[in-house]
């Protein structure tokens, strides 16, 4: 039984509004004598604590004859609340010197500090003492350590741990969801099934997870299947979730749908609205992406930087310079957003495909901002699509110099020597792309039929279907081939024999997926594919003519927007 004045302590210590308030109850409990017993000097600590007084708790602590296991994690977590990593680490070390093993409550603290701080070295000593400790079984100790690994990206360990662990919750199979979700959205999809499986009800993080791993791989019948979940249970469609469906839907494919779940929203903030206007960019459907602009000043949200590089770049992959230019200058005078590397990226990407290159270099050399690898390659490309072949070179040269071990950065400019004909230059990059050790990105596209993603490389026979797809695809080149197909072999980076370039033009991963896409997709649904790199200039016109020639709309999703093949045209103008 606690006597009365020693209720009236705790009853001070709960109404304490800060500081100094602590600090007289401290001083109260001095008086009475108090401090001796540890219930009471752990409360105390614990009131410090909670408001970040972290000076006067290591005061009380050091002065502390008596310390126990909760003692200790106070101290642990305090200084991991307010940032103080060091004092974190040193406090822990103290507890296993002291010979303190440490608890359920303490362990997690240093685990998610070093999750914060992506200190793995640490994380692993640490997940030593768990073993030494025997606390492995731990639930709370487990899922701090399975969402350090993850956030450190060593997605095994992560995915051990989590197989080992005997029971669950919702957080770490979100904390799984979410670390594949970086780096493997098919399976993150997976586990998400999984988990639903094993009857956990996914709450709105969760939900928002899934949602982004559907935006990554461009899985049109998972959004939907994922938004009709939504909609059956009701999730509050708020900004958060919201926003993610809008991108999920945008990458996938649809921005029809984008739209819908836009419009569905109650309550939009400016990420909502900027995720819309980007959403129409990628489509290309810059004049949607203006009007929604127009409307969101309208119902007075204020623009942002990621609002402006939205509408840029859609402006851009438009051809609506006009329109560019005048957002671009009115971006400090009238919305006071300082343009930064992205927006000036938008701005020689919109110039340049205009042919405007004498401008966008203008541009470029009054940047007040630090320029990046993004804002060469925007020249770069420009160049490339107007044969400006002096200046490529030199922007090369720059984005050599800030990158040297960029491997793209060397095929972009071996490209543009190929398309001169400039074989020896073209040989001499090889050679020092080889010589640097590095190695050409894959190219990849995936296709999805039946809910099922399928994977194609280069030259890939490894589909089962492999003998029937090659025969689609001889045929359909036939077809082309009588409407006016040549193929372009200036894609082709090697300097070899014009017959030798055709088959390795003719089965690109691209080609390969739209010609199983003809044979496995019902007639009169569209083929979406999603290609990791940018579409080559020969693909581009292939797909075209399918979409002409086989009477089929092909949607492809590459490493920078997204091309709508329809009756022999793209939505990207064929400006990408
Ligand atoms: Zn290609
Ligand atoms: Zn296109």
């Amino acid at each position: 039984m606690y006597s009365v004045v020693a209720e009236s302590c705790i009853d001070m210590l709960y109404r304490c509004r800060n500081v100094v308030h602590i600090k007289q109850v401290h001083a109260h409990m001095i008086a009475n004598g108090k401090l001796q017993d540890l219930v009471f000097a752990n409360k105390l600590l614990y009131t410090y604590v909670q408001h970040k007084a972290m000076d006067d708790a290591y005061y009380l602590f050091d002065g502390m004859t008596m310390r126990d296991p909760t003692t200790w994690s106070l101290m642990v977590g305090g200084f991991a609340k307010i940032g103080d990593y060091g004092n974190c680490y040193a406090t822990f070390r103290e507890v296993l010197r002291c010979g303190v093993s440490p608890d359920n409550y303490t362990l997690p603290f240093v685990i998610r500090t070093c999750r914060d701080r992506k200190d793995l070295r640490t994380g692993q000593a640490i997940h030593g003492a768990v073993l030494k400790y025997g606390l492995q079984m731990d639930h709370f100790v487990c899922a701090s350590l399975v969402d350090m690994y993850a956030k450190c990206m060593l997605i095994e360990d992560a995915q051990r741990l989590f197989d080992g662990m005997p029971s669950k919750d919702l957080v770490t199979w979100t904390v799984m969801i979410g670390a594949y979700a970086d780096c493997n959205a098919y399976e993150s999809l997976v586990l998400f099934d999984r988990m639903r499986e094993e009857g956990l009800v996914p709450d709105k993080v969760a939900m928002v997870t899934v949602v982004n791993a559907c935006a990554k791989l461009g899985a049109m019948h998972r959004a939907r299947s994922v938004n009709e979940y939504i909609v059956r249970n009701s999730f509050p469609l708020d900004v958060f979730l919201g926003t993610a469906m809008i991108d999920m839907y945008a990458k996938c494919g649809s921005v029809e749908c984008a739209r819908e779940v836009f419009d569905r929203m109650k309550e939009k903030n400016v990420i909502s609205w900027s995720a819309m206007i980007a959403a129409y960019g990628y489509h290309g459907k810059g004049k949607e992406a203006i009007d929604l602009f127009n409307m969101m000043l309208s119902c007075s949200i204020f623009p942002n930087r990621v609002t402006f590089v939205s509408l840029l770049y859609a402006c851009s992959h438009s051809g609506l310079i006009e329109e560019g230019l005048r957002f671009f200058n009115s971006m400090w005078e009238e919305h006071a957003v300082r343009p930064d590397v992205k927006h000036y990226t938008c701005m020689v990407d919109l110039l340049g495909r205009a042919g405007r290159l004498d401008e966008a270099v203008k541009l470029i050399e009054a940047m007040a901002v630090e320029k990046d690898e993004r804002l060469w390659s925007a020249l770069i490309g420009a160049c490339r699509i107007h044969g400006n072949m002096e200046l490529a070179e030199e922007a090369a040269n720059s984005l050599l110099e800030l990158q040297p071990q960029n491997p793209g950065h060397y095929v972009l400019l071996s490209n543009i020597y190929a398309k001169a004909g400039k074989w020896e230059k073209v040989a001499k990059f090889r050679d020092m792309m080889t010589r640097r050790k590095l190695k050409k990105v894959p190219g990849w596209t995936w296709i999805e039929v039946d809910n099922e993603t399928y994977q194609f490389s280069v030259g890939d026979r490894s589909h089962p279907r492999s003998k029937e797809i090659y025969e689609m695809l001889m045929s359909l080149i036939k077809k082309l081939e009588v409407a006016g197909y040549v193929p372009d072999t200036d894609f082709v980076l090697h300097d070899v024999e014009e017959e030798v370039k055709q088959e390795m033009l003719y089965t690109h991963s691209e080609k390969l997926a739209i010609a199983f896409g003809l044979i496995a997709i019902p007639e009169g649904d569209p083929i979406r594919i999603s290609k990791n790199l940018r579409v080559c200039g020969d693909c581009h016109t292939f797909s075209k003519m399918v979409s002409a020639v086989m009477r089929r709309s092909i949607i492809v999703r590459d490493a920078n927007r997204f091309h709508h093949f329809n009756e022999g045209t793209c939505s990207c103008g064929d400006y990408w």
